[in-house]
């Protein structure tokens, strides 16, 4: 699997297994993407990053990578953890994945029904 930032000055591929994604509806996400962020997960030494990412630390236990030129919000790594999740928009053709659940929903914003079936989690 391929992705790429909107200007494509940040590469990626994705040689691991990769897990279904989710949707996250927290404020920090929000925040970041506009709205919600959809993200699958890979082993971090399993993704290949060619560019110059910009981290983020939102929090002491995560941090979140953007290309520094067009914005495009990528990453995401918890430290205590060995994979790191990707952006579904980054993803460059069909990505064969389907999301698997909505998480953080207690923080969703007021302007927007979650309307499918898809599982939610309030954290
Ligand atoms: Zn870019
Ligand atoms: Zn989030």
């Amino acid at each position: 699997m391929q992705g790429s930032c909107l200007c494509g000055a940040v590469r990626y591929t994705v040689s691991g297994e990769i897990g279904q994604p989710a949707n996250c509806h927290c404020n920090q996400c929000r925040k970041q993407s506009g709205h919600t962020w959809a993200s699958s997960y890979a082993p971090e030494d399993t993704i290949t990053i060619e560019g110059a990412v910009r981290w983020f630390a939102a929090s002491d236990t995560a941090k979140r990578g953007f290309c520094p030129i067009c914005g495009s919000f990528l990453f995401w790594k918890d430290h205590s953890e060995d994979w790191m999740s990707f952006s579904m928009g980054s993803i460059d053709g069909p990505s064969g994945l389907h999301l698997r659940a909505h998480i953080f929903t207690a923080d969703k914003g007021d302007y927007y029904d979650i309307a499918d079936n898809v599982p939610q989690r309030e954290t």
